[in-house]
C-alpha cells in the first residue's frame, strides 16, 4: 500500500477500499459517540461491505453484551450479527476459559456485559457482602457505579492472591458530551491500592488484536480504523496492519499531525471511507 500522509478525502477513500478486504473498526468515537451516530458512518459501512470488505467491530468497552451491541448498531442504522462484534469482555472471557478458569470465583468491577461474558464460561461472580469466599481473580472493566468500597474489596482480594485482569486500560472514552473516565482510570486506583499491575486484555494488547484477527481469517489484508492512537492504532501497528485515524473521537487534527508514528491515513470521520 502506498503510504498516505495527507488528510483524507475521496481519492484516498477509494484507495482504501481497493487495498483492504478486512477492517477492524472501533466503535466509540468512530461509529457513534454515546447514543449519537457519527454522521455518514452507517452509509460508509454499507458502501465498504458492498465492495466486499469484511468489517469486524472491535471495542474496548465491556459494558454491553454482544446482543446489546447488535441492537445499538441497528439503532444507528448498521446491521450486524454477534459474530461481527468483539468486545474486551468477550476477549477476557475467551482467554480465561482457555486458561481453565471455569468454576473459579471472580470479583468483578464492571457492568452487565463483562458479567454475562464471565457467566457464559462458568465463572462464579462474588462482589462482596456476606461471607467472603476465596477470590481467584479480580476482573476490572468500566463501571459507572465504581466507588471506594469496590476499590477496597478489589485491592484486598488482589493482595490476598487473586489474579488481576483488566478488560482494557483506556484512560477515557468519548461520551456524547465530553471525555469520560474509562476503565483504565478505575484500574489505576486498584493497581495503586494493591501494589500490583494488571494483565490487560483490550486494545492495543495481543489478546484483543488476535481475537479480531481470528474473525477476519478470510481477509487478505487488514486495516484498523480508530480514533485512539494509543490503543486502536498501536494495536494495528503491532499486527502489521495499516492504520486509519478518524478525527471524530478523542484526537483533533493538530494532535494527529504531531503523532509519531503517523497513521497511514487520517480522515475526518468514517464517512470519508468507502
Ligand atoms: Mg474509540
Amino acid at each position: 500500500m502506498q503510504k498516505e500522509r495527507d488528510s483524507g478525502g475521496p481519492l484516498e477513500a477509494l484507495r482504501v477500499s481497493e487495498d483492504f478486504d478486512g477492517i477492524v473498526c472501533d466503535l466509540d468515537g468512530v461509529v457513534y459517540r454515546g447514543d449519537g451516530v457519527i454522521p455518514g458512518a452507517p452509509q460508509a459501512i454499507a458502501r465498504l461491505r458492498e465492495r466486499g470488505v469484511h468489517i469486524v467491530f472491535c471495542t474496548n468497552n465491556s459494558r454491553l453484551t454482544l446482543g446489546q451491541y447488535v441492537d445499538k448498531l441497528a439503532r444507528m442504522g448498521v446491521s450486524s450479527v454477534p459474530e461481527d462484534v468483539v468486545t474486551s469482555g468477550v476477549v477476557t472471557s475467551e482467554v480465561l476459559a482457555r486458561r481453565g478458569y471455569k468454576g473459579a470465583t471472580a470479583m468483578v468491577v464492571g457492568d452487565q456485559g463483562i458479567r454475562e461474558n464471565l457467566g457464559d464460561i462458568g465463572v462464579r461472580i462474588h462482589d462482596g457482602g456476606g461471607e467472603q469466599p476465596g477470590i481467584d481473580i479480580v476482573v476490572v472493566g468500566w463501571d459507572v457505579d465504581f466507588n471506594y468500597a469496590k476499590m477496597r474489596r478489589a485491592a484486598a482480594a488482589v493482595r490476598g492472591g487473586a489474579a488481576l485482569i483488566a478488560t482494557n486500560g483506556d484512560a477515557t472514552f468519548p461520551a456524547a458530551d465530553e471525555l469520560w473516565p474509562g476503565a483504565g482510570a478505575i484500574l489505576a486506583s486498584i493497581e495503586v491500592a494493591s501494589g500490583r499491575r494488571a494483565e490487560i486484555m483490550g486494545k492495543p494488547n495481543t489478546p484483543m488484536m488476535e481475537a479480531a484477527a481470528r474473525r477476519l481469517e478470510d481477509a487478505g489484508s487488514i486495516a484498523v480504523v480508530g480514533d485512539r492512537p494509543d490503543s486502536d492504532l498501536a494495536g494495528g501497528e503491532a499486527m502489521g496492519w495499516a492504520t486509519i485515524l478518524v478525527l471524530s473521537g478523542v484526537v483533533d487534527a493538530a494532535e494527529a499531525a504531531a503523532l509519531d508514528p503517523q497513521p497511514d491515513l487520517i480522515v475526518e470521520s468514517l464517512a470519508d471511507l468507502g
